[in-house]
């Protein structure tokens, strides 16, 4: 059975796009660490991100490090984090979240946005990719 973040790649689910391309796909994580959360994954379904093949791993490095540019200047925060969990959802995904404190990267303490919101947010770091 396809990930949530294929059927999100194949358009049978919703998401705040922010960047795609041939291999990769950026958008928002729907319950946010902190306003700005964004996820990078590749459009290939792979579970652990140390399984991908090195010049992938690579390439997802790169178009994550674009993103998180991006975001840093749409997203006033005190630096940009990043993470890799993948408890909960078994598809590669790279977690980028603006920081002001240690608790945002915690996944403890949640953002409620609402939904225009999150529109504008996905737009701001679009606009400064
Ligand atoms: P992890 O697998 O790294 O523990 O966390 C998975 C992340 O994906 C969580 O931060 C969660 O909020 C996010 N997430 C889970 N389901 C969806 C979804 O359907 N859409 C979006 N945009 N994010 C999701």
């Amino acid at each position: 059975m396809s990930s949530i973040f294929t059927k999100i790649i194949n358009g049978e689910l919703p998401a705040y796009k922010v960047a795609e391309d041939d291999d990769f796909l950026a958008f928002l994580d729907i319950n946010p660490n902190a306003k700005g959360h964004t996820l990078c994954i590749p459009k290939k379904e792979i579970d652990k991100i140390f399984d991908m093949e090195e010049e992938h791993y690579m390439e997802l490095m790169k178009f994550s490090r674009k993103v998180a540019l991006a975001l840093e200047k749409a997203v006033p925060c005190k630096r940009v984090g990043m993470s890799v969990v993948g408890l909960e959802v078994p598809h590669v995904h790279v977690h980028l979240i603006p920081l002001q404190e240690m608790d945002d990267i915690r996944f403890t303490k949640k953002e409620k946005l609402t939904p225009e919101a999150f529109e504008q947010t996905a737009k701001q770091i679009a606009e400064n990719l």
